[in-house]
């Protein structure tokens, strides 16, 4: 994960203004909720707002705050900077969801942290079921009896704090409610409403705005070095979120693009087991293959967003798909508005049955066959769960 410094928080002007002010007085709340979308640095910035909080050299409580001069966030030279820029001050801690084994849990913590500290565009990914795990929280507040080690203040970092039980949530109640504390919580969530209402009423909010698109894409290009084009196709599925975006790099995107209309071919020819036989390709459920089935339909949701960006007289800067052009230029001039519609509202339905348990095999199926609107394996497979077939 990159260390950045508050004053360079990607995109989000108002909550780095609120947070150097913050660090500026030299006076913290107990706790603090970052919320907003995923992917937008909320740990990032929850990193950064520690660090600060931690270094030497920002103000400790009022009385030492020279107003105008006071440093309003970490220096990153002094000896706590450094070990919190590694994650090994022993005044900061970092919770974040984790799945799997229980007796596995210290190597999978150590393993991830390891990874945050090496890979400067590191992202969290984890399972639906990854939770902050019981027996570290526990852990924790036996710490927080104590004093800090060797800063004025210790601070806890709760990634994706709605994770968490509901006797975790009673436990963690308590002391946020002790007053005096020596403790500064700042949790974050793109999910707040799922937190319990006496968390988020103690908490400070401090709340992180979507990411616009040329933000996103200019850090692929600039920053990680991607191809404009890959760059434009990774912003356009990724839709503000940087952590997506940054994970997509990786995918390919234009060749998963180009795999992805690809799979239309068959059921356009109304050849019925070819489709099939692409179709079982997908049968790997899982995360991944759920994830990377979710992005064969979208990538198909954008290129049609970009025949109608096209048809409304969109500038060809807009278009997700622009390498492709020509092709989307001739889809403009032949398909109706309609019709775009009705393939929309396919695939629509698709991105649902995903989120369901229906099979991904069936799944693409009958979304590639209605897509092509040729009637093709009606009757040859089972009932769609919630058919639709009025479009
Ligand atoms: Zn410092």
């Amino acid at each position: 994960m990159a260390i950045v410094p508050l004053s360079e928080l990607l995109g989000q002007p108002v909550a780095s203004a609120f947070l150097r002010g913050v660090v500026a007085r030299g006076r913290y709340s107990n706790a603090y909720l970052f919320h907003g979308p995923a992917g937008v640095g909320k740990t990032t910035a929850a990193l950064a707002f520690a660090r600060a909080i931690l270094c030497e050299r920002t103000p400790k409580g009022p009385r030492e705050s020279a107003p105008g001069a006071a440093a309003d966030e970490a220096c990153g030279r002094c000896a706590a900077c450094h070990k919190s820029a590694g994650l090994k001050h022993p005044d900061l801690r970092f919770l974040f969801p984790v799945s799997g084994e229980e007796r596995d849990l210290d190597e999978t913590v150590a393993e991830t942290l390891e990874e945050v500290r090496r890979d400067p565009l590191f992202v969290f990914r984890y399972e639906k079921a990854a939770s902050i795990r019981l027996s570290l929280t526990r852990e924790l507040l036996r710490e927080l009896a104590y004093q800090p080690f060797e800063a004025a203040v210790r601070v806890v970092v709760v990634r994706d704090a709605d994770r968490m039980r509901e006797d975790q949530y009673s436990a963690l109640l308590k002391t946020l409610e002790e007053p005096g504390s020596a403790t500064v919580w700042v949790l974050t969530s793109s999910r707040p409403a799922r937190l319990p209402a006496t968390i988020r009423s103690r908490c400070q909010r401090v709340r992180f705005a979507p990411l616009a698109e040329g933000v996103v894409r200019e850090f692929l290009e600039v920053r990680v070095g991607a191809t404009p084009s890959e760059a434009r196709l990774a912003t356009a599925l990724a839709a503000g979120n940087l952590g997506r975006a940054l994970l997509l790099r990786d995918e390919e995107p234009r060749a998963e693009r180009d795999e992805a209309l690809r799979l239309l071919e068959p059921a356009l020819r109304g050849d019925s087991p070819g489709l099939w036989r692409v179709a079982q390709q997908f049968m790997k459920y899982g995360k991944t293959g759920r994830e990377r089935l979710r992005r064969m339909i979208e990538l198909h949701e954008l290129w049609l967003r970009d025949v109608l960006r096209i048809q409304a007289g969109a500038a060809t800067d807009a278009l997700a798909n622009r390498d492709r052009e020509s092709e989307l230029r001739s889809q403009a001039r032949g398909l109706g508005a309609r019709e775009i519609r009705r393939r929309l509202m396919v695939l629509e339905e698709a991105l649902r049955s995903i989120e369901g348990n229906v099979t991904p095999d069936l799944t693409l199926f009958s979304a590639m066959a209605r897509m092509s609107g040729s009637g093709l394996g009606a009757g040859e497979w089972p009932a769609h769960p919630t058919a639709r077939w009025d479009y």
